[in-house]
Parts: C-alpha cells; structure tokens; sequence
C-alpha cells in the first residue's frame, strides 16, 4: 500500500517515522511519501491560495496548484498493473471516517493520495476533476462533527487506521479482532492490567477467576452496556441475530427491545405516564386496547360480547377518564418513533387504600392467601402488542407500573398488586409468575352474558423479580 501526502507543512506529518507507521515503512510494508505542495508553485511568494469568487471571508486553495501537485502522483509506479488509486480529501463536510471504511480501503487500495486543505479548503473543482477519472475513486471524509485548521491531522489518522490493517503491519493480529468498532458492531470493553489493587481501586474479580467462559461474557456485558450508554446508534445498527437471550436482557436494562419480526429492527422504548389526555393519545390507547384484548380471551367468548365489553371499556372516551382520574394509573410503552407498543391500567382505590366488596376486587381471596394484608390495587389491564411479546419488554412494562404505583400509594402500608387471568391463558400466567406475581385464589369475571373463570394473582409492589 502506498501513501501520498501533500500538504503547504510537510513536517507536520513527520510523526509517520515513528511507531507502527514508521516501523511498518522502514520494512517496506507500506510506502509512505510526504509532500510539500508549494513546489508545484510558480511565483517568488510560492502562493497556493487565492480569494474566494463571489465573495467572502478567507482564502480558497487553487485548483491549477493541487492539479500539477496530484497528477504527478497518480503516474508513480505503484508496483501492481492496474492499480486502485484513492484521491482522499479531508474536509468537515465529508463523509464520517469509520472503521468499516478504513477495512475496505486496506483490503481494495493499491495507492491513498491524501489532499490536505488549509484555509476555507480546496477549490471544489479538484474532487469533480478527478472523480471523473475511470481509474480514480475521489474519497471526501471527515474526522467529527467539528472544524479543525488544516487537513494534516486528518491525514495522520487516515494512514495509521488504514495502515495498521495492512497485513504484516500489526505484530500480532489477534489483538485487531476485539476491538472497538469491529464486527460485532460494539465498543470495546474495560481493559485492566497490573497492579490490581491501585489506589483504592481494584480490577474486577471475575478477571483474575480464571473462567474464561465467565470473562468472555462479562467482557461482553460490558461492551454491550458501553456502547448502549455511549453509542445509541451503534445498538441501533446491531444484526438482531447476532444477540443471544443474555445480550438482549443487558440491552432491555438500557431500554433496547427487539420486537420479533426482525425486520422491523431495534428499538429503543421508553415508558411514558399518561397524565393529560388529548383525543389522539386517548385514540391510540383504544386501537391498541382493542387489537390487544381478544388475545386475552378464551376461545368460545363470542365475538359480540367481546365488542359489547371494549365497546364499554376501552373506548377512546374511557381512555380519557383513565389518564385524567386520580383513579387509574395509566402507563404506556412507546418507541423512538412515537407509536404506543404497550399498556398497563391499574385501578387505585380512594382513601386507605382498603378496598371493599364494591369495588369488585376478590378482598376475600387476597386477604385469605397467607400473611398479605394490605390495600388491593388492580392491575387491570397489561398488555404488549403481538410483535412485542416476547421481548423482554413486559418487565420493563411492570417496573415502571410498580414504580409509579409504590410512589402514588406511599402513605399506604404493605400495598398489594392483583389481577385477573382467564383460567385458560397459561401464557399470561406464566408471564405473571416471571413478573413475581403467585395465584391467591379464583374468581368470576362476567363479559356479556358469559361467566369466566379468572386465577387471581398477587404480587407487592417492590421492584423485584
Ligand atoms: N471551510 C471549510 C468548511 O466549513 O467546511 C473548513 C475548512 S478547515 C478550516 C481547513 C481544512 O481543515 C479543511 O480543508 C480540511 O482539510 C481540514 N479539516 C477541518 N476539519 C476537518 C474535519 N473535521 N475532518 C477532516 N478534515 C478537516
């Protein structure tokens, strides 16, 4: 691989004798030259630059200086037939410089021209010019999202990330395929050597265990927590295959979920409170709350009861007096987009907190079960749309009730969380079970004219599982 740079400071890319890059030269893996544009000037002054046409602060480096300085690069020989030349120009308004990039230019380039811009930068006619050229591939990056004062710094950064990918550059390769950036797609994780105890801080235990299964994976959790509090958009971009159940339970902690259709990509949900209703929050809770509650319904429900029932229940006006009233508590799940993925409705009760038979609440039953004696709230609803169940995400959904709830009932003493499930929807109750819910007893649940048989289920309101 050959570099070329030009730049109006030469000896600020002198840093490329030392090192890696330096030693990588010296053995002829790679072949790095330097320079000076100013020698392809004419005048005493050695002028490179000229004002801008149309007006404005600053100076534009002239087209005619970079075309005689570049030319001569692109006619080296470069030891291959055919080379693949890159004219790289660096400049803010480029495309960001990643890794994957820099691996696709080790792996394809025979020849990196690098164009160091000073000033306002480069007259724009250089890149159209030679990104005309069959046999030349014009590459504008940037290094970040800010203005440095010329492109040397970039130059630097452009040949040691390409370089140390060069085989034969890097002593030991192993060393390239963990890290930052690589293919899984993460930030690497936390690195520790010797001493293990430095002042006051000690290297995590599991390291010095000597289970390398154990280490890999904390390793992992780690890396995946980094680049989910550092890199939202790296988690973004994550292959959802790649994520066994573990990651995904470490990324659930930072509000990641994956639905199960694949396609559909990584989402980050947050839980919102709904407190004030418009008619177009109310309206999204109803759409979710219908195409959710058959789901929950024993088979031989008849399908007029069922519409009866959310007709009465979970229309948009209801909605409303749930988000308003100090009586319900209603939590939603929505993602970065906005759209309402998941509900809980818990039904509070006035006053103590001890609700009475009027309240439809199986007091009895609760009360009955063992040492729980307390104020009943009803979880009432809980539901996740069909793509989201699952995923982890009714945990995240029960947390955030719990916690609301435990913060609105805070004057209460040993507060309980209870709620209906039809006897025949197993998948509901295991889900209970997980949540730490345990069945206390039966009850009747009428929807029309039909009697169904409800487990009651009951659960504190601590967070924890
Ligand atoms: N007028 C330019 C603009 O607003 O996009 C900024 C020119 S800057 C002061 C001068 C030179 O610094 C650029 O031509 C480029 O070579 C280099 N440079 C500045 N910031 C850079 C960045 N973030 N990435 C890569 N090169 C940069």
């Amino acid at each position: 691989m050959r570099f070329d740079i030009f730049s109006v400071f030469p000896s600020y890319l002198n840093s490329l004798q030392l090192s890696l890059v330096g030693k990588a030269s010296v053995a002829g893996a790679i072949d790095v030259q330097v320079h000076d544009l100013r020698d392809w000037t004419t005048d005493k002054h050695r002028t490179v630059d000229d004002t801008p046409v149309g007006g404005g602060a600053g100076m534009v480096m002239r087209a005619d200086i970079w075309g005689k300085a570049l030319d001569t690069a692109f006619v080296e020989d470069v030891g291959v037939e055919n080379p693949r030349r890159i004219l790289a120009i660096p400049t803010p308004a480029g495309h960001p410089l990643t890794q994957e990039i820099c691996v696709d230019l080790a792996e394809r380039c025979d020849q990196i021209v690098i164009a160091c811009g000073r000033y306002e930068g480069i007259d724009s006619r250089v890149a159209t010019h030679y990104d005309s050229h069959d046999d030349i591939e014009v590459f504008e990056y940037s290094l970040g999202d800010y203005v440095l004062n010329g492109g040397e710094v970039a130059a630097l950064a452009l040949v040691e990330a390409v370089a140390r990918l060069v085989p034969g550059v890097i002593g030991n390769p192993e060393s390239l395929v963990e890290e930052s950036h690589g293919s899984a797609g993460l930030l690497e994780y936390p690195n520790y050597t010797r001493p293990l105890d430095w002042r006051g801080e000690s290297v995590p235990p599991i390291l010095t265990s000597g289970d390398h299964g154990r280490v890999a994976r904390w390793r992992r959790d780690e890396a995946l927590r980094k680049t989910a509090l550092r890199r939202p958009d790296m988690i973004a971009a994550l292959d959802a295959s790649t994520l066994d159940r573990r990651d995904r339970a470490v990324l659930g902690q930072y509000g990641w979920y994956w639905p199960k259709n694949p396609d559909v990509g990584a989402h980050p949900v947050r839980p919102v409170t709904e407190l004030s209703a418009t008619p177009e929050v109310a309206s999204h809770y109803s759409e979710l709350a219908r195409r959710t509650f058959p789901d929950a319904c024993p088979q031989d429900m008849l399908a007029s009861d069922i519409d009866a029932f959310m007709d009465a229940h979970l229309g948009r006006d209801m909605f409303t007096t749930y988000m308003e009233s100090a009586d319900w508590l209603l939590i939603g799940l929505r993602d970065t987009r906005g759209a309402l993925i998941a509900y809980s409705l818990s039904s509070i009760p006035d006053g103590d907190g001890v609700a009475g038979e009027e309240d439809g609440a199986p007091v009895d039953t609760v009360l009955a079960a063992g040492p729980r004696k307390g104020p009943l709230i009803e979880l009432s609803k809980f539901y996740l749309d069909r793509q989201w169940r699952g995923s982890g995400l009714a945990g995240m959904l029960m947390t955030a009730t719990l916690e609301e709830l435990s913060s609105r009932v805070r004057e209460w003493e040993r507060p309980y969380l209870w709620l209906g499930t039809n006897t025949g929807n197993k998948r509901a109750r295991s889900l209970y079970t997980k949540l730490g819910f345990e069945k206390v007893g039966n009850r009747h649940f009428t929807v029309g004219e039909q009697n169904n048989d409800d487990i009651v289920m009951a659960r504190t309101l601590d967070v924890t599982y």
